[in-house]
C-alpha cells in the first residue's frame, strides 16, 4: 500500500502539500473509494445490567475493512468523515445496517434487544434527521425502541431549534436518546433540564482506575448522582475491571459497557454469544 501510495504520489503531489496534508488527501480517497466499495462492517458491543445479567442493549461500532490495512479504527477515519461530510452516507449505512440485522434476527426467531447507534452532531443537527429515522423504522417495520441514538453534549449545545424539534420527533417515534462520552464535553449540565433524555454514558476516561483514583471515583459518584436525580439511566462505559464493577455497583449504577464483560465483535459473534435462547451472563461474571 505504501508502494502504492507512493506512485499515486507522483500525480497528486505538489509541492505546496505538506505530509500532512497528503496523508488526509489519501485517507479521504480510500474512504470515498471505500464507500463505494462497501469496506465497512458493524460490530456490536454487549450493555449489560450487572444485577440480573441480562444483557439490555447492545452499542453499534463502525469498522473499515481496509483491504491492506485490515481493520481500522473507527477513531482514525471518524474525524475525516466528519470534516468532509462523508459522515452521511457512512451513518446511513451504519443504521439501515443495524435495522436489517434486528428485522433478520426478528424473522428467525432469535430474541432481540434494542441497538443503539452513534450520530455526528453534524447529522443530529440537521432538520432532516428525525425524518430519516421516521422513514427507516417504517421500511423495516420497526417500533422504535429497537433504535437507540447516542449524540455527545455538543451535539445538543447548539442551535437549540433544530435539536427540540428532533428530540420531540425521536421521542415520539419511542427512540431513546442518550448523551455519549457523558462529562467530557460541555462544561454546563443545563441542557439536561432543558431537554428530554433518556441516559447518559459516563465516559471511560473517568471509570478507569475508578477504584484507586480518588478523583475519577469522586465525579463519576457525582455525576451518577445527578443523572439518577434527574430521573436518567446511567451507563458506564469502558469498565475492564472487577474492581471498577465493584465500586460502580457500590455506587447504584448497574448498567455496565466495557471489555469486562464483552468487546465489541461480530453480529454473528454477538448472535451466538449473547443472544441464544437466554440473554443473561453467566454468574460467576457477576457480582
Ligand atoms: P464511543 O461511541 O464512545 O464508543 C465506545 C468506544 O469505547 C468503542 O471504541 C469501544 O470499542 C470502546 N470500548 C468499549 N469498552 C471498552 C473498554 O473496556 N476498554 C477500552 N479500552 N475501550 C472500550 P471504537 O469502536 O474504537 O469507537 C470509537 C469511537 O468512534 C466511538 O466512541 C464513536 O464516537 C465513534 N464511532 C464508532 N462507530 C461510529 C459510527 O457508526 N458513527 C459515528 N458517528 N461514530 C462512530
Ligand atoms: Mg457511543
Ligand atoms: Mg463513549
Ligand atoms: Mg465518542
Amino acid at each position: 500500500s505504501a508502494k502504492e501510495h507512493g506512485r499515486n504520489m507522483y500525480q497528486v503531489y505538489d509541492h505546496s502539500m505538506n505530509k500532512r496534508n497528503y496523508q488526509s488527501f489519501i485517507l479521504e480517497r480510500d474512504l470515498r473509494k471505500a464507500i463505494r466499495q462497501n469496506e465497512f462492517i458493524a460490530y456490536l458491543q454487549p450493555k449489560v445490567d450487572a444485577l440480573t445479567g441480562k444483557v439490555i442493549s447492545a452499542e453499534a461500532l463502525i469498522r473499515w475493512k481496509h483491504p491492506q490495512l485490515g481493520l481500522v479504527s473507527p477513531r482514525d477515519f471518524i474525524p475525516m468523515a466528519e470534516e468532509t461530510g462523508l459522515i452521511i452516507p457512512l451513518g446511513k449505512w451504519m443504521k439501515r445496517e443495524v435495522c436489517k440485522q434486528l428485522v433478520k434476527w426478528r424473522e428467525e426467531g432469535t430474541p432481540i434487544i434494542p441497538i443503539s447507534v452513534n450520530i455526528s452532531s453534524r447529522r443530529f443537527l440537521q432538520k432532516e434527521f428525525s425524518q430519516e429515522i421516521r422513514h427507516l423504522l417504517e421500511e423495516f417495520q420497526l417500533e422504535g425502541k429497537w433504535l437507540e441514538i447516542e449524540i455527545t453534549e455538543n451535539s445538543i449545545m447548539r442551535n437549540e431549534e433544530n435539536v427540540l424539534h428532533t428530540l420531540r420527533e425521536l421521542k415520539d417515534l419511542g427512540v431513546k436518546i442518550y448523551i455519549d462520552d457523558f462529562g467530557t464535553g460541555y462544561s454546563s449540565f443545563n441542557y439536561l433540564k432543558t431537554f428530554n433524555l433518556d441516559g447518559v454514558k459516563i465516559d471511560r476516561s473517568f471509570i478507569q482506575n475508578i477504584s484507586s483514583e480518588s478523583e475519577n471515583a469522586s465525579i463519576t459518584t457525582a455525576m451518577i448522582k445527578m443523572a439518577q436525580h434527574l430521573k436518567l439511566e446511567v451507563i458506564a462505559e469502558g469498565v475492564e475491571t472487577k474492581e471498577e464493577l465493584d465500586y460502580l455497583i457500590e455506587q447504584n449504577c448497574h448498567y455496565i459497557q466495557g471489555f469486562y464483560f464483552g468487546k465489541p465483535c461480530s453480529m454473528e459473534e454477538f448472535k451466538t454469544k449473547y443472544l441464544r435462547y437466554s440473554t443473561e451472563f453467566p454468574l460467576e461474571n457477576l457480582l
